[in-house]
C-alpha cells in the first residue's frame, strides 16, 4: 500500500465552508429532500443576454485559443474604462491582471506578497477564503474583531493597534461577505490615511461594489488620492454584478510591480483565464449596464423583505443583527437560542450545531458563522427568489418556535 503524504500546507487546508455547505444541501436534495438552500452567495439570475451573445460571437470568431496569461488587452482596457466611467479613476492596462475569478485574484495577491513570518490584518467577520489563503502562503492572519454595534466596521484605532513590523497587508472587504456591512466614506478614508502613514498595502476586495442599498454608499478604496491609490490593490470581478459566477473572471488593479509578479505566477500556474469568458466580460463591462441595476433592485426587494421578517425576531427570539447596506447576505446572531428547545426537541450549543439541526429538522440550509470567524452567527444568502425566501423564513420561525 502506498501511503500518501500531503504537503504540510495542504495537510492543514480545509475545504471552503461555503462550498461545503452548498454541497451538503445539494446532496440532501439529490436524495429527494426539499431543502430550502440559502448557502451559496451567487445571483440566481441568468447572465444577461448581451453577454451570452458576446460569448457565442467570440467562439464563432475563433477566440478559442490561449490568450496572454494576464488577459486580453481588450478586457484590460474595458476594466480601465469602467473605473473611469463609474468612479472617475484613471488606471493603465499595465496595472490590471485578469484571473480565473476574484478568488484566484486574491490568491495571486497573497502568494505574490506574503510568506512565512508575514502578518496579514483581516477584520472579522471575514469571508472564509481569506484566512485559508493567508495560511496557505505560510503567513499569519491577524484577526481584528468588529462588532454588530459598529456595523462590523474596523476603526482606524483598531487598524493601528493591529500593525506590527511584520504587517504586509490589510485585507478589506467592502461591502462585506458575510455581514453586508458597508464602510461610511469618512471611516474608509480614515483607514486609508493610516495605510499611507504606516505604509501598509491594502487588498480591497470590492466584488460587491454594485450591490448597494439606500442609506449605504460605496467608495472605491483607491479614490482617496494618489498616495492611497499607490498602496491599494483592488480585487473585483464580474461574478456578482453581472451574474457571471460560472464564467470565472476576476481582476486585480494595483502597482505595476505587483501585477507583473502575479502575471508571472499565473503564467506558470494556470495560463490565461478562459478566452471566451474574457470576451464576454468585455461586453459585460462595456455594453449596456441596465441589467446591473435591474438585478440590484431585485436584491433590494429581497433584502427589505428579509429585514421586515427578521426585525420582530429581536424581541421574539433575542436574535440580533446589523442590517446589510450591500451584498446579499443576512448575518444574524443566534446565540440566544443555544440551550433552548428547538424543533424536534433539538438543543444546540453553537452556530455549527444550529445549522446542522436547522437542516435536519426544518430542511433549511444556512452557513455557520464559525466559518467566518464569527461564533454565534449564521449567514443566510438572499440571492434567491422571494417565494423561496418566504418559505425559508417560515421554516426557520417554526424551528425557533420549537
Ligand atoms: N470575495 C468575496 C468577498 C466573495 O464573496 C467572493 C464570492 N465567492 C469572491 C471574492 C470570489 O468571487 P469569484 O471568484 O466568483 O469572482
Ligand atoms: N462568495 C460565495 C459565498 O460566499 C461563493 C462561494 C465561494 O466562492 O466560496 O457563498
Amino acid at each position: 500500500m502506498t501511503s500518501i503524504v500531503l504537503s504540510p500546507a495542504l495537510q492543514k487546508l480545509k475545504p471552503s465552508a461555503t462550498l461545503a455547505a452548498a454541497a451538503k444541501a445539494k446532496e440532501l436534495k439529490s436524495k429527494g429532500i426539499a431543502v430550502l438552500d440559502f448557502t451559496l452567495g451567487e445571483p440566481d439570475f441568468n447572465t444577461p443576454a448581451n453577454v451570452r451573445d458576446a460569448a457565442i460571437a467570440a467562439m464563432n470568431a475563433g477566440h478559442t485559443h490561449y490568450t496572454p496569461s494576464g488577459g486580453i488587452p481588450e478586457l484590460k482596457n474595458a476594466v480601465c474604462a469602467a473605473y473611469k466611467r463609474d468612479y472617475g479613476l484613471t488606471f493603465s492596462p499595465s496595472q490590471v491582471l485578469i484571473s480565473n475569478g476574484a478568488k484566484h485574484s486574491i490568491h495571486n495577491v497573497i502568494a505574490s506578497l506574503c510568506g512565512p513570518g508575514d502578518e496579514v490584518i483581516i477584520p472579522a467577520p471575514y469571508w472564509v477564503s481569506y484566512s485559508a489563503l493567508v495560511e496557505l502562503a505560510g503567513a499569519t492572519a491577524v484577526l481584528v474583531d468588529t462588532t454588530e454595534e459598529s456595523g462590523f466596521c474596523m476603526s482606524p484605532e483598531q487598524f493601528i493597534n493591529a500593525i506590527t513590523p511584520k504587517t504586509r497587508l490589510l485585507m478589506l472587504n467592502n461591502p462585506s461577505n458575510p455581514t453586508g456591512s458597508t464602510y461610511p466614506a469618512a471611516q474608509l478614508e480614515a483607514l486609508a490615511r493610516v495605510a499611507v502613514e504606516k505604509n501598509i498595502l491594502v487588498l480591497s476586495d470590492e466584488i460587491y461594489e454594485k450591490l448597494i442599498y439606500p442609506g449605504a454608499e460605496f467608495r472605491c478604496f483607491a479614490s482617496f488620492g494618489p498616495d492611497v491609490a499607490a498602496r491599494t490593490i483592488i480585487v473585483s470581478g464580474v461574478s456578482k454584478a453581472y451574474a457571471m459566477t460560472g464564467w470565472r473572471i476576476g481582476w486585480t488593479i494595483g502597482p505595476v510591480e505587483v501585477i507583473k509578479a502575479m502575471d508571472n505566477l499565473q503564467s506558470q500556474e494556470t495560463s490565461n483565464p478562459c478566452s471566451i469568458s474574457q470576451y464576454a466580460a468585455v461586453e459585460a463591462l462595456s455594453g449596456p449596464q441596465d441589467s446591473v441595476e435591474e438585478m440590484r433592485v431585485e436584491f433590494e426587494k429581497r433584502r427589505n423583505y428579509v429585514m421586515e421578517r427578521m426585525r420582530p425576531w429581536r424581541s421574539r427570539y433575542g436574535i440580533t443583527f446589523a442590517e446589510p447596506g450591500g451584498a446579499f447576505y443576512a448575518f444574524f446572531n443566534v446565540s440566544s437560542c443555544f440551550g433552548k428547545k428547538l424543533m424536534g426537541g433539538a438543543q444546540v450549543q453553537n452556530a455549527s450545531e444550529f445549522c446542522n439541526a436547522l437542516l435536519e429538522h426544518a430542511h433549511v440550509a444556512l452557513v455557520t458563522g464559525d466559518a467566518f470567524g464569527a461564533p454565534g452567527y449564521v449567514r443566510l444568502s438572499f440571492a434567491t427568489s422571494i417565494e423561496q425566501i418566504k418559505a425559508g423564513l417560515d421554516a426557520i420561525e417554526k424551528f425557533l418556535n420549537g
